[in-house]
């Protein structure tokens, strides 16, 4: 099968059928095999049975449900699952992205070679409120993930080699990121498109403003997790070891001075009296907990099921 596309929606009933219909007749004008994957994300109106309608008179229409809304990840992740086409298009059910895009983004894993290519929605139309956080999370995005030339990482229209999708997981909220969890699972071939992009027809937009707090902060977990989830003990036992180091000689020194200052009959003030005291003691405090919260991340880390996880690619 040359193709599946995976649409994660949460009530969108009013343009399941309008969406299926557009990528019927891309397909078709392209003579594809194909499958369409509608993952519902627990809609409570009437999307199911749109759907269960579709596969009814369609048998390329697959449909998964979920009892209660999970999030768009995990729709992502239960469609990525079941999908058998060579290319794993993802696209949002609300209409804003274009069916007509298909063709071009899998010419672009087939014959130029790319693993993932995420679409760009360089004309919005969203209000002003979305666009101008987004630039910023984009910037942010790029910086920490080293992936340069993206300038929309949470695009819904992306493309897949299917290897890709079965390699990464994606679990939380960690839509937002897939290029870079593809880049931590060792696909390097990250490329862009300029899409189409529409305003929302039907139905309402499911995030509110938290998605950027939220997505700040899985960010800073997945830059950890891949610089360092491997091996806590490598940054926090050495901010650990040098805090307590310069917290003890600080110590000893406010100590050593007392004494001196004792034996050659100088004046001298109490170590509790000194600010210098409460610093040292307080560095090596940190110092000592940092060091604990590596060991701990190590032992964690060696009961984990996953300590072994890396993924073979080819193997004679
Ligand atoms: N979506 C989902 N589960 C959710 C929230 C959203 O499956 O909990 C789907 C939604 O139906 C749509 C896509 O994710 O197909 C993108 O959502 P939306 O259009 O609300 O996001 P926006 O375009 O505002 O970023
Ligand atoms: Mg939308």
């Amino acid at each position: 099968m040359n193709i599946s596309v995976v649409i994660p929606l949460y009530n969108e009933e009013e343009s399941l059928p309008e969406l299926f219909d557009w990528i019927k007749r891309v397909m078709d004008e392209h003579k594809f095999t194909y499958e369409v994957i509608f993952v519902n994300d627990g809609s409570t109106d009437g999307s199911w049975q749109v759907i269960e309608k579709l596969a009814a008179q369609h048998p390329e229409v697959h449909g998964v449900k979920f009892r209660r809304n999970h999030g768009k990840s995990p729709a992502l992740y239960h469609g990525f699952l079941r999908s058998e086409g060579d290319v794993v298009i993802t696209m949002d059910a609300d209409l804003q992205d274009s069916p007509d895009e298909i063709p071009e983004l899998y010419r672009m894993i087939t014959e130029d070679g790319y693993d993932l290519v995420s679409g760009y929605k360089q004309k919005r139309y969203d209000p002003l409120s979305k666009t101008l956080p987004t630039k910023l999370f984009n910037a942010t995005a790029r910086k920490v993930s080293g992936i340069k030339n993206l300038h929309d990482f949470n695009c819904g229209l992306k493309a897949y080699r299917k290897e890709v999708v079965k390699n990464i997981e994606v679990y939380g909220e960690m839509h937002r990121y897939i290029p870079y969890l593809a880049k931590n699972a060792g696909f390097s071939k990250i490329g862009e498109k300029v899409v189409q992009h529409q305003a929302r027809k039907y139905g309402k937009t499911k995030f509110g403003l938290n998605r950027f707090v939220n997505g700040y902060l899985d960010l800073l977990s997945l830059w950890f997790l891949s610089s360092f989830g491997k091996q806590p003990m490598h940054v926090f036992g050495c901010i650990g070891s040098l805090m307590f180091t310069i917290g003890f000689f600080a110590a000893a020194f406010v100590g050593g001075h007392k004494l001196w200052s004792m034996a050659t009959g100088r004046n001298y003030i109490l170590v509790t009296n000194s600010p210098y005291f409460y610093i040292a003691l307080t560095m090596m405090l940190l110092g000592t907990m940092l060091f604990l919260a590596g060991f701990l991340g190590e032992m964690i880390n060696r009961n984990s099921s996953e300590r072994n996880t890396y993924q073979v690619e080819k193997e004679i």
